[in-house]
C-alpha cells in the first residue's frame, strides 16, 4: 500500500465518529422539521367534513326587517349559529340565541348552523389517528324585509353655524374618534344580566330609526338610532344594566355615553350636555347617566338613543320588546 493511501485510510478514520454524529443529527433534525411540516399543514378544520344539507330548524324565521334585533329559540343541540359570519349569542345553554339585521340594502342574509358530532366510525384509519371531525348544519336564507328605503332620503335641516363647525374640525381628530368608538363596540362581553329594558327617557319620538337623510355636503346615511325630544338639561337613564364603556365629548355626536350590557349589545346616548359617569363604572337600569343637550351634530337640543348589537344599530323600541322574549 502506497504511503498516499495510507494517509486517506488514517483521515476517514478520524473523521469517521464525527461523521456519524453528523448525520445522527442530521436523522433528529430532519423528523423533526417533517414533524413541524404535518402539523402546520394538517390543521383539524382541513379533516373537518362540512355539509350543510340539513333542514334548518322551524323556529328560524323566514323574514327578519331592516334594523331590528331577533332571538331564535329552542333549538336543539346547536353548537353554533353566525349570521353573515358574525357569531349569534347564545342564551340559555344554547337553546335560544340572539342575533340582528342591520340598516342594510341587502336583500337576503344567511344563517348557518353547525351541529358538531365527532364521526370517527365512518372515518379510516388515518382519519381517526387524526380525530377527524364532521361538522353538519344548515344554511338558511333570510329574506331582508321591509327593506329601509334610501330613494326616501330628506335633508338634515342643520344651522350653518353647526355645520361649519363640523366641517372645520380637525379631520384627523374626528378619525381618532371614529376609531375609539370602534374599537369599543368591537370588544365583545360575556351576557351576565337578564333585566329588562326601559326606553332612557320617557317622552315623544321627533326622528324614527332608520330614518334616511341627506346630509348639506349630499351624503346619504340612515338614521341609526331614535330621536327622543327632551329639553336642555332633561335626566337621562340607563337602558340596562351595563358598564359604561366611552363617556366622552366627541365632534358628530357631541357628549357621547355607550353602555356594554354583554353579549354584543350596546346602548349609546349621543348629545348630552352633561356626563355623569365614568368609564368602568356599572351601572343599573333606570340609574342617571346625565343630562340631555344640543352638543354635535344637532339642529336643536334632544336625545339621540342607539341600541346596537355586534355593530349593528337595530331600532330601539323594537329592541325593547323583542329583549322581552329573554326578560320576561
Ligand atoms: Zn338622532
Amino acid at each position: 500500500m502506497s504511503d498516499l493511501n495510507r494517509n486517506a485510510k488514517a483521515i476517514i478514520l478520524r473523521l469517521a465518529p464525527w461523521l456519524r454524529e453528523a448525520a445522527q443529527d442530521l436523522v433528529l433534525f430532519g423528523t423533526i422539521l417533517f414533524c413541524l411540516v404535518f402539523l402546520i399543514s394538517f390543521p383539524s378544520h382541513e379533516l373537518s367534513r362540512m355539509s350543510f344539507n340539513e333542514k334548518a330548524p322551524e323556529s328560524i324565521p323566514s323574514s327578519v326587517p331592516s334594523g331590528r334585533l331577533f332571538v331564535i329559540e329552542g333549538l336543539p343541540d346547536s353548537y353554533e349559529l353566525r349570521l353573515n359570519n358574525r357569531r349569534l349569542t347564545p342564551l340559555y345553554e344554547n337553546v335560544n340565541f340572539l342575533g340582528a339585521v342591520g340598516i342594510s340594502q341587502r336583500n337576503f342574509v344567511t344563517l348557518t348552523g353547525f351541529y358538531r358530532t365527532r364521526n370517527r366510525a365512518k372515518a379510516n384509519w388515518f382519519q381517526r389517528f387524526l380525530f377527524v371531525q364532521e361538522v353538519s348544519g344548515f344554511s338558511k336564507k333570510i329574506e331582508v324585509s321591509p327593506k329601509l328605503e334610501i330613494r326616501k332620503a330628506s335633508n338634515l335641516r342643520l344651522p350653518s353655524s353647526v355645520w361649519n363647525k363640523l366641517e372645520n374640525a380637525e379631520e384627523k381628530r374626528k378619525k381618532f374618534e371614529r376609531k375609539i368608538m370602534r374599537d369599543v363596540l368591537n370588544n365583545f362581553t360575556h351576557l351576565k344580566e337578564f333585566n329588562c329594558w326601559y326606553p332612557p327617557l320617557q317622552s315623544k319620538t321627533t326622528s324614527v330609526f332608520g330614518k334616511a337623510r341627506i346630509l348639506p355636503n349630499g351624503r346619504h346615511y340612515f338614521h341609526s338610532g331614535l330621536d327622543l325630544r327632551a329639553r336642555n338639561n332633561t335626566p337621562i337613564r340607563s337602558m340596562g344594566d351595563g358598564v359604561v364603556v366611552l363617556a366622552d365629548k366627541m365632534i358628530v355626536s357631541g357628549g357621547t355615553i355607550v353602555i356594554d350590557h354583554g353579549g354584543g349589545l350596546f346602548s349609546r346616548y349621543f348629545h348630552m350636555n352633561d356626563i355623569e359617569v365614568e368609564e368602568g363604572t356599572h351601572i343599573l337600569r333606570g340609574q342617571q347617566i346625565g343630562l340631555s343637550g344640543s352638543t354635535g351634530r344637532v339642529n336643536g337640543p334632544h336625545l339621540h338613543w342607539e341600541v346596537i348589537w355586534k355593530g349593528l344599530a337595530v331600532d330601539p323600541l323594537e329592541a325593547i320588546n323583542e329583549w322581552k322574549k329573554i326578560c320576561g
